[in-house]
């Protein structure tokens, strides 16, 4: 239901039904700053010019609405922690336009805009910490070849936003910040989901027919046999992201359904976190240290678990259940090929051999024998030939090396025994072996302590760490001569410090 486009009504807190997102207008920034913007998404935009220039500012801040364009947010609902939320929505993003460039086609968002009708409680801002991270980690996981949403630009609101700080639990004022997102599209599990929900059958298949025409169009005409296709897809391209996070040691720390992109994207860059110790059982959520529900070890997992709640909002246009549960059978049995793969590749394996599975979950048994640096370990590993001391190779990667001793140091011992007779059946020399690794495990990441730096520094208005981190994490996988200080163990004084979202 369209309000009139002048009504005060617009960015009112309510319940939406019916309807797929709600006209909304950003709120005017106090004083709009620049802080950063992404070269590479300017391009992929087309935006010519100058991102310095008044214009550019105004729109990317929010402050003025581009002439012919109505900004919108959406509505969705999720699953949080494992419980039906309700509806959610865009209750601090808002949807500014779509930019069709060079046969692709982006939404573009700005988080951190105010208040929309999905607020609930909150103000609809973000502050500069939580931008910062998520400015930061979008590029970086792009450029790590991780699917994601893009981050155009980075700015200051100029106005205060009151948040309880999590490092001391009082409520401070902190700067507030916009990012500029952009995406094919922003649509998550819990859009559909909150239509299902509702009961609301003609707009879900509204929006499930509008999703495949315009994102998966080459399934076809929609019917029940391409929503079909669609979801098997929507699994597949779902646990392609997920092992790649487990690849680069991503721990995305709130995967509810209404953090799962329908694209497959890595979406909501919130308390997410690196795996510095190589720990199945770590998660970066302090609020989820409980449970560890969205822990490192069973993100694959949980995809499942969430492509279940998407296959319960399809089922009402499928009608039947079977060909949903076969789809979600199938993911079972992928993801763990696709998880031996993986793993597999970042130890420079390329043949096939019937104990490879025993050897990689032999390998994931010792490393968390021992703190170890999930980085540091694998990328060092490929220096590994049939004459190296493998221990000594990777002995950077302990956090204390004391511990590798006695029965540990002998498991140690016993893994790179098998590692090395395992390579001899690979047809790669060392020296090629060590080029394929290192283009899957990555020498640059952005460790939490990395993107503390940068915002403590930022918050005194110095973003020279910011940038330098911003051009670092675009070559995640190359050799940086002058920038080994970025490949290092955490520091001590950074052990269990985590960003937080809000
Ligand atoms: P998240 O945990 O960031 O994925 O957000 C969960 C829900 O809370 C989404 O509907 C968000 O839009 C909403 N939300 C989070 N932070 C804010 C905020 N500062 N103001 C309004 N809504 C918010
Ligand atoms: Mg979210
Ligand atoms: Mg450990």
């Amino acid at each position: 239901k369209e309000l009139p486009a002048d009504s005060v009504l617009e960015n009112t807190r309510r319940q939406v039904s019916k309807a797929c997102f709600s006209y909304v207008k950003p709120k005017k920034p106090g004083n709009p700053s620049l802080i950063h913007v992404s070269p590479e998404m300017l391009a992929e935009l087309g935006i010519n010019g100058s991102a310095s220039s008044k214009e550019f500012l105004n729109i990317f801040s929010g402050a003025t609405v581009l002439p012919g364009t109505r900004p919108y947010a959406m509505c969705y609902g999720g699953h949080q922690f494992g419980n039906w939320a309700g509806q959610l929505g865009d209750g601090r993003a808002i949807n500014l336009f779509e930019v069709a460039h060079e046969e692709k086609h982006w939404a573009v968002q700005l988080k951190g805009a105010g208040e929309t009708p999905y607020s609930r409680t909150a103000d609809g801002l973000a502050v500069l910490r939580s931008s910062i991270r998520e400015y930061l980690c979008s590029e970086a996981m792009f450029h790590l070849g991780v699917p994601t949403t893009r981050a155009l630009s980075l700015m200051l609101s100029g106005d205060e936003v009151l948040r309880d700080v999590m490092y001391d639990g009082n409520p401070a004022y902190e700067k507030g910040a916009i990012v500029c997102r952009v995406s094919p599209s922003f649509l998550r599990f819990g859009n559909y989901e909150i239509l299902a929900a509702r009961q609301e059958e003609k707009t879900l298949k509204t929006l499930v027919d509008y999703t495949i025409k315009h994102h998966f169009s080459h399934l076809g005409t929609p019917c029940k046999e391409v929503y079909l296709k669609f979801f098997k897809e929507v699994a597949v391209k779902s646990m392609e992201m997920v092992i790649h996070w487990q690849r680069v040691g991503f721990v995305h720390g709130v995967m509810n359904t209404d953090n799962m992109s329908i694209l497959g994207l890595t979406i909501d860059y919130g308390p997410y976190g690196w795996l510095e110790d190589y720990d199945h059982g770590w998660t970066p959520n302090t609020t989820d240290r409980a449970h560890k529900r969205y822990r490192y070890g069973t993100q694959p997992d949980i995809v499942l678990w969430n492509l279940f709640k998407l296959a319960n909002a399809l089922y009402p246009l499928i009608e039947q259940a079977e060909p949903l549960e076969d789809i979600l059978g199938e993911y079972q049995d992928e993801v763990q090929i696709a998880h031996l793969e993986m793993m597999k590749s970042k130890l420079g394996l390329l043949e096939s051999d019937n104990k490879d599975k025993v050897l990689i979950a032999d390998l994931e048994k010792v490393l968390q024998l021992s703190e170890t640096d999930m980085t540091i370990f694998f990328r060092e590993l490929s220096a590994f030939t049939s004459t190296a001391d493998g221990l000594a190779l990777v002995a950077d990667a302990f956090y204390d090396p004391d511990e590798i001793k006695g029965a540990i140091k002998e498991q140690w011992v016993a893994w790179f025994k098998a590692y090395r007779e395992r390579l001899t059946l690979e047809a790669k020399s060392d020296p090629e072996r060590a080029a394929a690794m290192n283009l899957v495990n990555p020498k640059y990441v952005l460790r939490n302590y990395m993107a503390q730096l940068a915002i403590d520094d930022a918050d005194k208005g110095n973003y020279d760490l910011l940038d330098e981190l911003f051009q670092l994490l675009k070559k995640p996988y190359e050799e940086q001569p002058g920038k080994e200080k970025w490949f290092a163990k955490r520091p001590d004084w950074a052990r269990d410090k985590v960003g937080c979202s809000m």
